[in-house]
């Protein structure tokens, strides 16, 4: 545990719950954790003791990416997890591949509705059917402009358009939409919908007050800050000031919410960890500041400046969206000026 962790609590513990079984943390709330093949390697989905027109089961947030693994440990929950209770709906917190992943199959399962945010549903069906943009030569022709050239990532970016699609194959025809502010009713309790922007195009988290509970999805994370990127179909993007907002409307939540996060454990202290992520940010932007104003630097340059381990290039690709991401914010507050070389790349300089 790092020195910033250990300014939050854990509940419950170094408890986890094991593939295929939930651990309950709350009265009718259970945990799920499914395996992912990243360096990410984990991703936390939620079960929810529902209630629809007099018939009761469960609700499901978020799902895990489209492989057998995850739809094995998904058929092992409901053989031993839900009572014998059927699900009853699917909520997505958001787009994301491994939120939305087998969206299409549990809700083909059950043949129950999707919940999700509008924004989400469509960019979703796009990009699980495009060819283009999310990745592939727009993607690599930004990455390009903000000083990635070297042609062996440029190469392997150019080749990467079925990233979204080969873990999202397909998004259900259907969806109700969650706007912010909505309360759902699950269960015995309502759960109130809280919007955040910055990391995907219309995120909702779910709070219960009266469980004294926020499913965060990736909008706060205990360990790992939420990526935060600029990415080709939006060039001039600016979410950094977006998602710093959405945190600081959770702090009206109260302090001793029980936050369950999308990776990482639950935990609480939710004002300490946005306070924490706000000082993180800050020390990011002072440190583009003080690269920016010994010479003109562009997006890739920052990459060692912002980030202090070797990273690979599916962590490349993430880093260079977070690094256009603090240039951006500090460029459209008027902080650095951007300018375009002879050679194409965007360089910012101190104003
Ligand atoms: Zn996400």
């Amino acid at each position: 545990m790092n020195a910033l962790e250990q300014q939050l609590s854990y509940p419950l513990g170094d408890a986890l719950p094991a593939s295929g079984r939930t651990l309950e943390v709350a009265p009718g709330v259970r945990w799920v954790r499914m395996a992912l093949p990243f360096a990410l390697d984990h991703i936390n989905l939620w079960l929810l003791r529902d209630e629809q027109g007099g018939r009761q089961g469960w609700a499901i947030v978020d799902c895990g990416i489209t492989n057998d693994a995850t739809r094995n440990a998904w058929e092992q929950v409901f053989a031993g997890e839900l009572g014998g209770l059927p699900v009853l709906r699917v909520i997505v917190t958001h787009m994301h591949p491994d939120h939305m992943g087998l969206a299409h199959w549990l809700t083909e399962r059950w043949g129950v509705r999707l919940w999700i945010s509008a924004t989400d549903y469509n960019v979703a069906r796009l990009a699980s059917t495009a060819t283009t943009g999310f990745g592939g030569a727009s993607a690599a022709l930004f990455m390009a402009s903000h000083g990635l050239t070297d042609p062996e990532s440029i190469e392997k970016i150019k080749a990467r358009t079925n990233y979204y699609a080969s873990m999202v194959p397909k998004v259900p025809s259907q969806f109700r939409r969650l706007l912010d502010g909505d309360a759902l009713r699950i269960g015995a309790h309502d759960w109130v919908c809280r919007v955040g922007y910055g990391h995907a195009p219309e995120h909702m988290a779910l709070h219960c007050a009266r469980l004294n509970l926020l499913i965060s999805g990736d909008m706060v994370l205990p360990r790992i800050s939420t990526n935060v990127s600029v990415i080709d179909i939006e060039p001039e993007a600016n979410p950094l000031p977006l998602y710093l907002d959405s945190i600081e409307r959770l702090r009206a939540l109260p302090h001793d919410t029980l936050v369950l996060p999308s990776h990482g454990r639950p935990f609480g202290g939710l004002h300490t960890r946005i306070d924490q992520l706000k000082a993180h940010h800050d020390e990011r932007f002072a440190e583009v500041m003080h690269a920016c104003a010994q010479a003109p630097r562009h997006a890739a340059e920052l990459l060692t400046v912002l980030f202090k381990r070797r990273l690979d290039l599916h962590q490349t690709t993430f880093a260079m969206g977070e690094s256009i991401a603090h240039l951006h914010a500090l460029w459209q507050a008027g902080r650095l000026l951007r300018r375009v070389g002879d050679d194409g790349i965007y360089r910012f300089s101190a104003a």
